[in-house]
């Protein structure tokens, strides 16, 4: 029998376990319960891989979206494991030799789709298996106070009952402590342990900008990440389709995504963003079985629904460990979208009241003057975490002024407007900018008429987004952005308080753009990293598969500092197991043998 060792270090070529994954590869093999909590490409897979292919019986595993569970498959038997998955788009005689293979023990992983579960044809295939786990992949879906429950997953409970004895791993990247302990309740796996490794992602840099002009900073965004991959998240499907045009239409290659797509269209999609560096702008639909390791930024157009979602959504870039950026804009307009349907929805009113909680947490974390990656780090769990100096509040203190006045005259023009108007029009009557509609109502007689004129449109605007988020002003139920007073509107109105507000940034700091995804390579390794990354591409054609199943960029960085001269040496290469020096241990080793030793790589390989 194979150790966990030599699978780490044969099938996946890595050398240590990171995080937590040993003691829940122990726990499981042990035969106990677990919840794995660890953020995004910390490795949460083979926590159930290794030792499904240790335990004796195949390991079920539900995953939520038949893109990813290809993909896993594909990658998995790439490098020598016998894993196979059963869902929709097989044909009726694939399916019977998958489930033949499954009961006749030739496999060790199978992957399903929840929906699968629930169904009794499913139920007496399972009865002919011996199941060494059961593992959940995405499991906070099977909970409603998470972001994205997915009834399909309450079947789950069931067939873990089926069970007793089997060892059940339930894993996801974001749960807070509430959403942890529902997980477990809702599985029947109240005595599982509960592995958690810190949330922090190092290798992501965080902004976040109020929305000016969204297209503009955005442009500004992705000069700093021409020939990378990355997604676009934008609301609403029109939102997405437009923003895809205009972006072709700008020279960049986009893509777009989002449920009304039809299916296999999307599956095509899928596959031309693994397949190279493009742009993806999609909506929600395009999430959880994103796996592609070098998505190098993530960027939002409008603020999501809570901090778990941002977090979520922003944990796909970066997969490989290498530097990637998250980039939010936001703005009143969506704040107002989400309080109106949190408000219109008929959920009971204790769920209303975390999903507002939700809400306001995210709103703090754009508004902090703190380092973001701590306000994020201290929503999950409890620090004290130490500033990140990677972050756009690290990078650039933002600057304070006594707003205590400008408050004043924003909270009375809301007032004497009889408190129904947005930001739009009651900052052109504070600057004296009158409209027929403002002259019909006779606003422009108010005595705050033109009050306002010392701040721009931009600065009225910055003042009365950060109003809301203080709580000193809140949307109007109807969603139209009108602004109503608060408890705290009318201290501050009579001038009890004062009030420091941020003084806004337009954008982030442009950032080097390159290819490669860190900053330190030297020119001439830059060189050789060109023709490795050249050489990764023709194998990937060649095979036809999106070129991180060929290798990651992390890999290909450390074949480029290690400079291997043949196969034993290969294998000391980060990320290169049995399998991969198989295939295409060769061809690199060729590679590397065709180009001058460079200084650099002979110091290295002398010391
Ligand atoms: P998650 O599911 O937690 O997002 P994955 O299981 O997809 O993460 O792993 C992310 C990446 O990290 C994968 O490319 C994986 O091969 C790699 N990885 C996992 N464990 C290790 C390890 N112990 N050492 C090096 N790389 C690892
Ligand atoms: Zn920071």
């Amino acid at each position: 029998m194979r150790t966990k060792y030599q699978i780490l270090k044969n099938i996946y070529g890595y050398t240590t376990f990171r995080g937590s994954q040993e003691s829940v590869i122990d726990h499981t093999l042990e035969g106990g319960n677990s919840l794995v909590v660890m953020p995004t490409g910390a490795g949460k897979s083979l926590c159930y891989q290794i030792p499904a292919q240790i335990l004796e019986g195949v390991g079920l595993v539900i995953s939520p979206l038949i893109a990813l569970m290809e993909d896993q498959v594909q990658a998995l038997r790439g490098v020598g494991v016998k894993a196979a998955f059963l869902n929709s788009t097989l044909s009726p005689e694939e399916e019977v030799a998958v489930q033949r293979d499954a009961s006749e023990r030739r496999l060790d992983l199978l992957f399903v789709a929840p929906e699968r579960l629930a169904t009794g044809s499913f139920q007496s295939f399972l009865e002919t298996c011996k199941l060494s786990l059961i593992a959940v992949d995405e499991a906070h879906c099977v909970s409603q106070w998470g972001h994205d429950f997915r009834p399909d997953y309450l079947s789950l409970k069931s067939v873990f009952e089926r069970y007793p004895t089997t060892p059940k791993l339930a894993l996801t990247a974001t749960a807070d402590e509430a959403t942890q302990w529902d997980i477990c309740e809702r599985l029947g796996i109240r005595q599982a342990r509960i592995f958690q490794d810190g949330y922090d992602r190092p290798n992501i840099h965080y902004s976040i900008v109020p929305r000016e002009n969204g297209r503009k900073q955005l442009m500004d965004f992705l000069q700093g990440h021409r020939e990378q991959s990355g997604i676009i998240y934008c609301s609403t499907r029109k939102k997405v389709d437009e923003l895809a045009d205009w972006l072709c239409r700008q020279g960049w290659e986009a893509l777009s995504y989002h449920a009304g797509v039809p299916f296999e269209e999307r599956r095509e999609r899928q596959t031309q963003f693994n397949l190279s560096n493009r742009i993806m702008v999609a909506t929600l639909a395009f999430g959880m079985g994103v796996d592609k390791p070098d998505v190098r930024f993530v960027v939002h157009m409008e603020m999501p629904a809570s901090v778990e979602a941002y977090y979520q959504e922003t944990g796909r870039a970066g997969r490989d460990g290498l530097r990637a950026e998250a980039f939010m804009l936001w703005g009143l307009g969506e704040l107002g979208l989400h309080s109106k349907r949190i408000r219109e929805s008929e959920l009971p009113d204790w769920v209303r009241r975390l999903k507002w909680q939700k809400l306001n947490s995210l709103v703090g974390l754009c508004e902090t003057l703190r380092c973001r990656r701590q306000v994020l780090l201290e929503y999950f769990e409890s620090g004290p975490f130490p500033v990140c100096l990677n972050c756009d509040t690290c990078e650039e203190k933002a600057e304070q002024w006594d707003a205590s006045e400008a408050a004043r005259k924003a909270l009375s023009a809301v007032f004497r407007t009889g408190q129904r108007f947005g930001v739009t029009y009651l900052s052109k009557l504070l600057r004296g900018v009158s409209t027929p509609r403002m002259e019909s109502l006779g606003h422009h007689n108010l005595p705050t008429f033109g009050v306002g004129r010392e701040l721009s449109k931009r600065e009225w605007a910055s003042v009365f987004r950060q109003l809301v988020a203080h709580g000193f002003l809140r949307l109007d139920v109807s969603g139209f952005g009108g602004l109503r007073f608060t408890q705290e509107s009318s201290p501050l109105l009579k001038g009890e308080v004062t009030l420091h507000l941020r003084r806004e940034r337009p954008g982030p700091k442009k950032r080097q753009s390159s290819s490669a995804p860190v900053e330190e390579l030297q020119k001439d390794e830059f060189e050789v990293w060109e023709i490795l990354r050249n050489e990764r591409l023709s194998l990937a054609r060649e095979h036809s598969v999106p070129a991180y199943m060929i290798c990651h960029d992390s890999t290909l960085l450390s074949l480029l500092r290690v400079w291997p001269e043949d196969k034993e040496e290969l294998a000391t290469v980060h990320g290169f197991g049995e399998a991969k020096i198989e295939k295409f241990g060769d061809r690199f080793l060729a590679v590397l043998r065709r180009i001058d030793h460079p200084d650099w790589a002979v110091q290295k390989s002398a010391s």
